[in-house]
């Protein structure tokens, strides 16, 4: 069996979300841009956010995964489901649950601006700076910790804990 250790409570994360949707509304003017939510491990994350952040905007969602050893610097990244929004011309929010390697998000920001993306930002919830592979500096971050796995309010392991309301961190025993 596996045990879920606390890393951050349900109101600790209620309390950053609405940080970040502060620092959100106020870096666009209350203007809020389209929203691209990169699946599955952001969609807790957000509807909590979004439902901070008034306006009319649209809302669409990608399915990536990055693969090879992150040592080139070329994209490697799969895209299962890429949004229908228009992406051409328009400020993009991209919102992910962790930044890791960094090899998805900077990706998806490459990808998105080749299709003519004229701003994309990253808004994450977790950022684990101590693992990068390529440069990458998200815009918005809600906690900054060490390279610990974690799991819960959203984030899975194996698609398990997703309903966690917390942040926990997966230990083996
Ligand atoms: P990367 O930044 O390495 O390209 O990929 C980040 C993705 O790896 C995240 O969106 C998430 O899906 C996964 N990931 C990174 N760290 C963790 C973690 O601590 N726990 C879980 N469950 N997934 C993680
Ligand atoms: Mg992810």
């Amino acid at each position: 069996m596996d045990r879920v250790e606390m890393l951050f409570t349900a109101k600790e994360v209620e309390e950053q979300v609405d940080r970040l949707a502060e620092e959100i509304l106020e870096a666009y003017n209350n203007q809020v841009p389209t929203v691209i939510a990169v699946l599955k491990g952001s969609f807790m994350f957000t509807a909590d956010l979004l439902r901070r952040l008034p306006g009319i905007y649209a809302v669409d969602f990608i399915r990536a995964a990055s693969y090879g050893d992150g040592t080139e610097t070329s994209c490697h990244v799969s895209i299962s489901l890429w949004p229908t929004v228009k992406v051409a011309g328009q400020k993009v929010l991209l919102v992910d649950d962790i930044a890791d390697s960094g090899l998805t998000l900077k990706c998806l920001v490459e990808r998105l601006k080749k299709e003519g993306a004229n701003q994309v930002d990253v808004c994450v919830l977790l950022d684990k700076p101590s693992r990068r592979k390529v440069e990458f500096i998200p815009r918005f971050v809600g906690f900054t910790i060490p390279n610990l796995f974690v799991v819960g309010y959203g984030i899975d392991y194996a698609e398990k804990y997703r309903n966690l309301p917390y942040i926990g961190v997966l230990k083996e025993d």
